[in-house]
């Protein structure tokens, strides 16, 4: 990894860059079936970066099919705990070693500032892949006390092929979530990532082969949703599905495993979280920037984004003047300049869909505070201003609905009561913070929030030893944490008479 690099030298290293562009199907790279591909623009100026595989139906099948010998032949999911974990940390390892080149990619493929993907996306997918490893021979099966005449074990085996569909707005570090545990726990892998961010999986899922992953193990299947994604949901001989995206398509994925083979489902799907600021919450400047990072950050395509701020009617002026001077600074630019903060929004109908959702707030009576526009028009890519919502009620759309992007919007109250009753009025159930100096209302108002990660005095934080995801319509199961290996594992009971 090279010390510092300069826009420049970023730029240089964008116009060399050659990803891979082919489906990675038992150790091999291939072509769709069909021969067809389909066009990957790079959201910061909206170049062509790759023509990228676009599978079908039947290059799962062929995925599948690679999956599914590979786990028979056991040359994964039956090797000693520890060489899957020293595979493992090697495969993290090589993260590591490639860290530019696949914070480059990553980049380009989405349009997130460069300094991110080389701190956040490419460490902690390493973080990821390294912690389940090591992992992987710390736990222990259980002798149940059954009494002197049996021993009764209680042991855990791998389902067998585990079939991944993840999102665009974290690329690696969503599919890091899976293929850490789904890996540990002796499985064959279909991940089929975003059509609108397939590259550096593609990339990953060589290092793993490099770092010794027996060929057939991990395959990438590039592709779109309603072909590629519909088809692995639906495939008789996946054994679960792990799924992250929308709520929308969440659904569908669990109607496929109940119309097929009532594989295992998982979803991690979308949130509306709120971020409540007491009347005797200190530190404000703290609060906005919590307020201002959980919104903004990634251009706020975010699942667990602070999209709701709740703040008590006395210290809302306080509040909102700091979040717009924040906003103010938070200006995007370009991507590969390791001083942005702000990147590119992912691609052109989403950046329409976001501006309806800001035409429908101010048609509905909220009022813009802050952003709002278009910027950046001149790069050929897709950027839009952080953007800040004052005076908005609990009816309308920017209130309701999950916008996935740079948009906050702002609710007051007077009681706790009101701003739990506001929280908690959602369909969503993803994450929800609370600011506030009270102890007791604190754990009161943690344990009164229906939502599967509650934050008090701080907003996202983060670590892969702890459990994430939702109450409610954000989902079912949880990624991270060694709970999430219970997603990817059966219990087997074995009786042996003693008599
Ligand atoms: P999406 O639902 O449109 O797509 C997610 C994935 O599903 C993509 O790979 C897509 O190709 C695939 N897909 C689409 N239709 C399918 C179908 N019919 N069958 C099977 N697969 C299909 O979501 P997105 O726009 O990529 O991502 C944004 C969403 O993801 C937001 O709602 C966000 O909140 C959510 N998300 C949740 C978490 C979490 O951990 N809870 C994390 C990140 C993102």
């Amino acid at each position: 990894m090279d010390a510092i690099l300069t826009t420049a030298d970023w730029h240089t290293r964008a116009a060399a860059l050659q990803p891979r562009k082919q489906a990675f199907i038992d150790g091999q790279w291939v072509d769709a079936l069909s021969g067809a591909t389909f066009d990957c623009h790079s959201p910061p100026d909206g170049r062509l970066l790759a023509q990228v595989a676009a599978c079908d139906s039947a290059d799962i099948d062929r995925a599948v099919a690679a999956a599914r010998r590979s786990f028979e032949r056991g040359d994964w999911a039956n090797a000693t705990p520890r060489h899957r974990k020293q595979v493992l940390l090697r495969f993290a390892q090589l993260l590591r070693e490639h860290r530019d080149e696949l914070a480059l990619t990553e980049t380009l493929d989405v349009g997130k500032p460069i300094s991110d993907s080389l701190t956040v996306d490419v460490l902690s997918s390493a973080n990821c892949l390294q912690w389940y490893a090591e992992a992987i021979d710390k736990r222990y099966d259980e002798v149940a006390p059954t009494g002197p005449g049996s021993l009764a074990l209680v042991t855990r085996e791998p389902l067998g092929v585990v079939g991944a569909i993840v999102p665009w707005n974290f690329p690696l570090i969503m599919a890091a979530w899976k293929i850490g545990p789904v890996l540990a726990a002796g499985n064959s892998l279909v991940l089929k990532p975003s059509e609108k961010s397939p590259l550096s999986v593609l990339r990953v899922a060589e290092l793993a082969v490099e770092a010794g992953l027996p060929p057939g193990v991990f395959n990438v299947v590039p592709g779109f949703g309603h072909t590629a994604g519909a088809a692995l949901a639906l495939h008789d001989d996946v054994d679960a599905i792990t799924f992250t995206g929308s709520t929308a398509t969440g659904r569908q994925v669990m109607a496929a495993a109940a119309q097929s083979n009532l594989k295992r489902v998982s979803l991690e799907l979308g949130g509306k979280s709120p971020n409540i600021v007491m009347a005797d919450c200190r530190d404000l400047d703290r609060a906005a920037q919590a307020a201002a990072l959980g919104i903004f950050f990634n251009q706020g395509q975010m699942c667990s984004a602070a999209s709701r701020l709740l703040v008590h009617v006395d210290l809302k002026d306080a509040l909102l003047e700091r979040i717009d001077a924040l906003a103010a600074q938070l200006q995007p630019g370009d991507p590969l300049d390791p001083a942005t903060r702000l990147g590119a929004i992912v691609d052109g109908p989403q950046l329409q869909r976001v501006l309806g959702y800001i035409d429908s707030g101010r048609a509905e009576g909220a009022r813009l505070r802050s952003g709002g526009q278009q910027c950046r028009l001149e790069s050929g890519g897709q950027y839009l201003q952080p953007t800040v919502f004052d005076d908005v009620q609990a009816g309308m759309r920017i209130a309701r609905e999950e916008i996935f992007g740079p948009v906050l919007s702002c609710f007051t109250f007077r009681t706790e009561a009101q701003a739990l009753q506001l929280a908690n009025d959602s369909r969503y159930g993803l994450a929800a913070a609370v600011w506030t100096q009270d102890v007791t209302a604190a754990h009161r108002m943690a344990r009164a929030l229906r939502a599967g990660m509650v934050y008090v005095n701080c907003y996202d934080a983060d670590d892969i030893t702890v459990p994430f995801g939702g109450y409610k319509q954000s989902g079912t199961g949880r990624d991270k944490s060694l709970h999430a290996l219970d997603k990817y594992t059966e219990l087997k009971t074995t009786w042996i008479d003693l008599t």
